[in-house]
């Protein structure tokens, strides 16, 4: 049987990069955490690291100040995963990514790199909106480095983090389902795609060694789970067994509200236009040259709209 990868996470701390840790170590990688020098006495990050150590990944000293020092860690390794991050209510950090295709370019040793991605494919927003196009633009000035320095590559499309889309009932500023009203965006039909933030960690792990998901991207669509937002709300309806009052936000309406909005708030809201407004992430076919995960991978059980969302029951 051939070797699994050594892998390296970059970010492994964040929301997404430690579900990317612990599948890493579930499906048996040698598993490498970025322990960057300047979260110094954040008791959480350091406790956490810690924890991954516990559970049997190696963390390994480096900083996006010291070139060499990213060389080095990069050199451990066969593939390099990076989870920076990319939400700006949050931090939005994608371009110091261009520091690490630069390390793995010195290195030389990279079979796959996943850049920080995981949500809308890029490539596919060209037309986006201001000011939120940036996430995109940002991720292209990624891959376009990362292409061009040769490194091999997989970039995964997740379409939306569960937590964010169905936690809030896709209404921007929750991330909890409320029991009494919900504001549909638009008509409510336009369809999407959720996944649970673990099963978008375990598909990115399976694709770093399949030789079919080499230099592609490859979108997560799990089938259950590519619904309107009508239909997520009847879910929760079920499941809370009560009907909630609806009312609903004209495009006008929601476009003149984010005028008024800080630009980060700007920004995710303009992310929100596109999904539920424009339905950008299930409108178009998967064409040649990309990959569906849950085609390539049937025998991952991903976890279905209704199951994600007892949990806020
Ligand atoms: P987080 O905000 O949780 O941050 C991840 C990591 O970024 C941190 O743990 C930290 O690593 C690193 N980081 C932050 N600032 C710096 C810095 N100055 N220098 C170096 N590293 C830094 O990220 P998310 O998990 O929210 O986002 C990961 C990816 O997922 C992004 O590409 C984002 O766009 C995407 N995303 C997609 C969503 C969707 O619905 N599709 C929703 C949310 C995110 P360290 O441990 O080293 O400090």
């Amino acid at each position: 049987m051939a070797m699994k990868s050594k892998v390296l996470i970059v970010g492994g701390t964040g929301y997404l990069g430690k579900r990317l840790v612990k599948a890493s170590l579930a499906q048996g990688h040698e598993t490498f955490v970025l322990h960057r020098e300047e979260i110094g006495v954040d008791i959480e990050k350091v406790q956490m690291l810690l924890s991954f150590k516990q559970q049997g990944a190696h963390l390994v000293i480096g900083s996006f100040n010291d070139h060499q020092s990213l060389v080095k860690v990069v050199k451990l390794v066969d593939v390099v995963i990076c989870a920076i991050s990319g939400v700006h209510i949050r931090s939005h950090q994608i371009l110091l990514q261009l520091k690490l295709v630069d390390a793995i370019k010195e290195a030389g040793n990279v079979k796959r790199f996943l850049p920080s991605e995981f949500g809308t494919d890029p490539a596919r927003k060209e037309n986006a909106m201001e000011p939120g196009r940036v996430t995109f633009d940002d991720k292209m000035v990624v891959r376009r480095a990362t292409e061009e320095a040769g490194i091999p590559f997989t970039y995964i499309s997740a379409n939306c983090f569960a937590g964010y889309f169905l936690g809030g009932l896709c209404q921007p500023g929750f991330i909890l389902p409320s029991r009494e009203q919900v504001r549909l965006l638009g008509d409510g039909n336009q369809k999407a795609i959720y996944v649970d933030e673990d099963d978008i960690a375990t598909y990115s792990i399976k694709t770093i060694d399949d030789p079919r998901t080499l230099n592609k991207t490859v979108y997560i669509r799990p089938p259950q789970n590519i619904l309107s937002l009508r239909e997520v709300v009847q879910i929760w309806e079920k499941l809370i067994g009560k009907e909630l009052l609806k009312s609903s936000i004209s495009e006008q309406e929601f476009l003149a509200i984010m005028k008024e909005q800080d630009y980060a708030e700007q920004v995710g809201l303009t992310h929100y236009y596109h999904v539920c407004y424009e339905g950008c992430l299930a409108n178009f076919e998967i064409g040649d040259g990309a990959e569906e995960a849950t085609k390539l991978y049937p025998e991952v059980k991903y976890t279905t709209v209704e199951e994600y969302m007892t949990r806020y029951l």
